[in-house]
């Protein structure tokens, strides 16, 4: 019998969370501030990061999330599964699939995660991205799930 690791999980958007926007996004450059928190948060309390955001179409897309400044030590298991279907539903697809590996979960986002999901998810605001308050609202949520 194979145990496998359980591993707490961040479910993480780009644009709106560790992105500070502009009037087009593809120029939005990388938030470090957000990054900050991000790190703090996954390092202190052991976070495996999956990527929800569109970036992750990008073949490289776990050195492009690195590159923003992710610490190294910070896992990237992967990503949601590209396809037609819509964030919430990506993200719900991959807890079902991945569900005997996933111990806590939380969902940084600019979008709004319904019912259960919301309960896990921190909802940035997207001009601001993951801030200080956000940072602390992650912590009470982990408390909580
Ligand atoms: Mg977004």
């Amino acid at each position: 019998m194979t145990t496998s690791k359980k591993h707490n999980v961040i479910f993480l958007d780009y644009d709106g969370v560790i992105s500070i926007p502009s009037d087009n996004f593809k120029e939005n450059i990388v938030n470090e501030q957000a990054i900050k928190y991000l790190n703090q948060l996954c390092l202190d309390f052991d976070f495996d990061l999956v990527i929800s955001s569109s970036w992750r179409k990008y073949p490289k897309y776990k050195d492009l999330f690195y590159s923003f400044g992710i610490d190294k030590d910070i896992k990237i298991l992967g990503c949601t599964e590209i396809n037609n279907k819509g964030r919430v539903e990506q993200v719900r697809d991959y807890i079902k699939e991945h569900e005997h590996e996933i111990d806590k979960f939380l969902i940084l986002d600019d979008a709004y995660f319904p019912g259960h999901l919301g309960e896990h998810c921190v909802q940035c605001p997207p001009n601001m991205g993951f801030t200080k308050n956000k940072y602390i609202e992650a912590l009470d949520k982990i408390q909580n799930i």
